[in-house]
């Protein structure tokens, strides 16, 4: 058992019991059922639309390379500066090298699942650099010192009170604030942060191919402003975001808005081009583009898993798994938790390190279900147990008791020897070894044989 396994184990325990915990996540997961349930009726066919993305994301993986490349000629053009980066520790390192050339001491970073991947807050609070978040979200776990619980919505673990208290220990706001309150004091907060910061990060939702842009989504307007006053714009971008066409997001957005938050449409959606030109008074005076890879390639390689590049990080699965809901999104360890987190984190972080989230599945398949680009997902699970098989990474108990199985499967005899009461026992305790002491195995009544015979009668 690796050690993330045994953390994930006990994890899972502790927070499946944590009442509280399942109280708020229950609470916030119910609003966003039922806004996503009325948002999906505004589609004639939705099961259209999530087939055409489905194909057109599969087109443009057989093409990945060709798109990437049109996508950085029509950049550099526009005087772009454009990295590729192969892991973490190229990007970081060109990174600091950009920061250390303009003097940066405060950089402002709208929500990016990308730069929590590479940790690059952390990698910038090392050479004094204050980085802070500008997502409502992001902003509270920033203060809480922890990292997203989700993909979407990084905050959704905890209650208004709680960020209330978390705010009054912080900055001595009132304890009994609203939310309007907390989220007015928070505004002016980051405003001052906005004037003041040299470098804007964000992320991208697409990388589009033609026009040479980056497709900016958000609900709040801080992406906007997190490039419009910085005079360095900086774009850490995973490379499956590409695209091949501005066309293509009249597809792309909604699906992404209605199965992210219910909505129709993002608030703010905005397409970035370049810096700002010489005849314009707004925008930042230079602009970079990070394309990482970081384990997508390796993963493209793998012919049964690649699909899941096709995700445009909505969220939908997330919300849908029962078993997500139950442990929440801290005990996968991972940037990325949920259905769609337990495939790619073992081709992102090491098999051997990660595979037991593959395991952690009912397979009951309403992921699959709610993907809105149609990835197979409880497939793609079952995928990675196999694999994580063929590499021999199964604990040795485990082989051992599968070899037993497989052996007193296949000798009939074998399985009518002894009592029940004895079977019973050992069944038991091998469950209870496998599955924990929550989970109890069927009692077996009689041997297959009898109870063969006495259907036959
Ligand atoms: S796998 Fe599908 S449902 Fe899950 S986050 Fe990605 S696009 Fe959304």
């Amino acid at each position: 058992m690796s050690d993330n396994s045994k953390l994930f184990a006990t994890e899972s325990e502790r927070v499946s019991f944590d009442l509280n915990h399942r109280k708020t996540i229950r609470y916030n997961m119910s609003k966003y059922d039922a806004a996503v349930d009325k948002g999906k009726l505004r589609y004639t066919n939705l099961e259209l639309a999530k087939q055409r993305a489905s194909y057109r994301k599969e087109q443009i993986m057989q093409n990945w390379d060709k798109y990437l490349i049109e996508f950085e000629q029509n950049m550099i053009q526009r005087g772009v500066k454009v990295f590729w980066a192969q892991n973490e520790k190229e990007v970081i390192e060109q990174l600091i090298s950009i920061l250390q050339q303009k003097e940066a001491k405060v950089l402002v970073k709208s929500k990016s699942m990308t730069t929590e991947e590479i940790e690059l807050n952390h990698h910038l609070e090392k050479i004094g650099i204050e980085s802070v978040e500008t997502d409502l979200g992001e902003f509270i776990v920033q203060v809480a010192g922890e990292k997203p619980y989700h993909i979407v919505t990084p905050a959704m673990h905890k209650s208004k009170e709680e960020i209330a208290e978390l705010f009054n220990k912080h900055f001595d706001t009132p304890i009994s604030s609203t939310p309007t309150e907390m989220t007015n004091f928070v505004r002016g907060v980051l405003r001052e942060k906005f004037i003041s910061a040299d470098i804007g990060v964000t992320g991208a939702n697409f990388l589009i191919a033609d026009s040479g842009a980056i497709a900016l989504t958000e609900n709040e307007g801080n992406g906007l402003m997190s490039v419009s006053f910085p005079k360095t714009h900086i774009v850490i971008a995973g490379i499956e975001k590409i695209i091949p066409s501005i066309d293509d997001l009249d597809l792309f957005w909604p699906l992404l808005a209605t199965h992210g938050t219910g909505q129709k449409m993002t608030v703010y959606n905005t397409l970035f081009h370049s810096c700002k030109k010489e005849n314009e008074i707004d925008g930042p005076e230079e602009m970079y583009v990070f394309l990482l890879d970081n384990g997508r390639t390796h993963l493209f390689e793998q012919d049964d898993q690649h699909e899941a590049l096709k995700c445009i990080r909505c969220g939908a699965c997330l919300n849908a798994c029962p078993v997500y809901k139950n442990i929440g999104g801290y005990t996968y360890n991972a940037t990325y938790s949920g259905p769609i987190g337990s495939i790619i984190t073992p081709h992102f972080n090491g098999m051997e390190q990660f595979k037991h989230l593959s395991f952690a599945s009912s397979l009951c398949g309403k992921c699959t279900e709610v993907c809105p680009v149609k990835i197979d997902i409880h497939k793609l699970l079952l995928y990675n147990r196999r694999d994580s098989v063929d590499a021999g990474l199964s604990p040795k108990k485990e082989k051992l008791a599968m070899q037993g199985f497989q052996f007193a499967m296949t000798h009939r005899k074998l399985q009518n020897l002894g009592s029940s009461k004895l079977k019973n026992v050992a069944a038991q305790k091998l469950a209870s070894a496998a599955w924990g002491e929550k989970r109890q195995f069927p009692e077996l009544k009689d041997t297959f044989n009898k109870r063969w015979r006495k259907k036959k009668i």
